[in-house]
């Protein structure tokens, strides 16, 4: 007997009708022997129905009462996904954050977890009760309700699991799991098997949306084993869990890409110890957060600097460095947001010589020129003119043996352990 903690979208609880098809999904995982631990979101839209609703009222509405406002719609569904339980004639009882109770900071909208006292929830278990929580949402010390960020139900979700010390936390979703990249750019993406806790976060911060970045944080520093799934369609989905040993990993776990970022840079500034502080220094003071870095070599006495920033950021940033230059007498500050960053990840490559220089030949081989690399121990970054994105990604896709029709990956290197 297994302690599962199920997680379900907005989609997978967008309607009445999918409320009871989940409530079924659940007693069916209840049936074969577990206990069952549910978190749901809002149903889908809800949160942005009640967003424009305190808009409506004011611009900037105060943060305690939005989150007052914002966590109703997480009520909603709990107490309708326990009515189909029951109707089903599975006993279940359904709580609100505060009443679990999720015990976060007073950060309203973004509020961090500090403590979970699930005392009512292992009783219910005990007593043979389906337990339904409300993501999204706590409570401070002050007893004031809390909401922990956009897509924050699946935190809620592996907060709980790892408080629970749950076997396994399920987050059912409208994708039946994580895939070597985004499917409507390359038709032949594949969806994995498994994925370490280190190459998920990648992913998700090169910009795949599957899971909310805290929450695949959150379960690699409890070590909860965490599994994408379809509400829609039965299938294993994908398992993120630790590295083993024993493994042969592939080399390549997916490709991932952003869009969101855009690229300064600063030519002909002295080369002197402190200046990439000078230049870092008031872009980081205006909170605008630096992602890729490139010094080039000096050369007679001075340096070229680039970097990138978040697209949001651009205008900002640049202004800021236009500044930095003339102080500095640069010869030239300019900047370019029509680029795109695409990134190779996988723990395999530790182990490998030779990915990089497989990438930029694949690339090459495309005519896509790469303006700037960055690498760690399981990722190679490469920034590209944005119209190479899809060319670039696909090419990858195939230099990687990633490709769906691909014998050899599918047979030796995906064990569905
Ligand atoms: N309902 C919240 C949102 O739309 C939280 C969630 O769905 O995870 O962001
Ligand atoms: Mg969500």
């Amino acid at each position: 007997m297994a302690l599962i903690v199920q997680k379900y979208g907005g989609t997978s609880v967008g309607t009445v009708e999918r409320i009871e098809h989940v409530a079924a999904k659940i007693k069916a995982t209840r049936d074969a022997g577990n206990d069952v631990v549910v978190v749901v979101s809002a149903m889908s839209g809800e949160t942005n129905r009640l967003i424009a609703l305190a808009e409506g009222i004011s611009k900037k509405p105060p943060a305690r009462e939005l989150d007052m406002l914002l966590s109703t719609g997480e009520q909603v569904t709990i107490a309708l996904l326990t009515m189909a339980l029951e109707k089903l004639g599975a006993p279940a009882r359904c709580y609100t954050g505060a009443q679990v109770k999720i015990l976060t900071d007073s950060s309203h909208s973004k509020a961090r977890i500090q403590e979970i006292d699930a005392k009512v929830i292992s009783e219910d278990l005990k007593q043979g009760r389906l337990v339904v929580v409300a993501g999204f949402q706590g409570v401070d010390q002050t007893g004031a309700i809390t909401t922990l960020g956009r897509g924050g139900s699946d935190t809620t979700a592996v907060a709980l699991a790892a408080a629970l010390k749950a076997d396994e936390c399920q987050i059912f979703t409208d994708v039946d799991g994580v895939y070597t990249t985004d499917p409507r750019v390359v038709s032949k993406a594949r969806r994995l098997n498994k994925i370490t806790f280190e190459e998920m976060l990648e992913m998700a911060s090169q910009g795949s949306k599957v899971l909310q970045i805290r929450a695949v944080e959150f379960a690699g520093k409890y070590q909860v084993p965490l599994r994408v799934l379809s509400s829609f369609k039965d299938g294993p989905g994908t398992l993120i869990s630790f590295e083993e040993d024993d493994m042969e990993e592939p080399l390549i776990s997916g490709i991932a890409f952003n869009r969101d970022e855009a690229k300064l840079t600063v030519l002909g500034v002295p080369d002197r110890p402190g200046i990439a502080a000078s230049i870092l220094a008031p872009i980081a003071d205006a909170n605008v957060e630096v992602d890729m870095i490139v010094q080039n070599v000096s050369k007679e006495g001075q340096t070229d600097f680039t970097f990138t920033v978040n697209k949001v950021d651009y205008d900002k940033a640049l202004e800021i460095l236009r500044k930095i230059g003339d102080d500095m007498g640069a010869r030239e500050v300019y900047g370019d947001d029509k680029i795109v960053k695409i990134s190779l990840v996988g723990v395999g490559m530790r182990s490998h010589a030779g990915v990089a220089s497989t990438m930029f030949k694949a690339l090459s081989a495309e005519g896509v020129n790469i303006q700037m690399i960055s690498t760690s121990e399981i990722k190679v970054s490469v920034v590209v003119e944005e119209k190479y994105l899809e060319l670039g990604v696909r090419a990858l896709h195939t230099a990687f043996g990633l490709d769906e029709d691909n014998e050899a990956h599918a047979e030796g290197k995906e064990p569905d352990a």
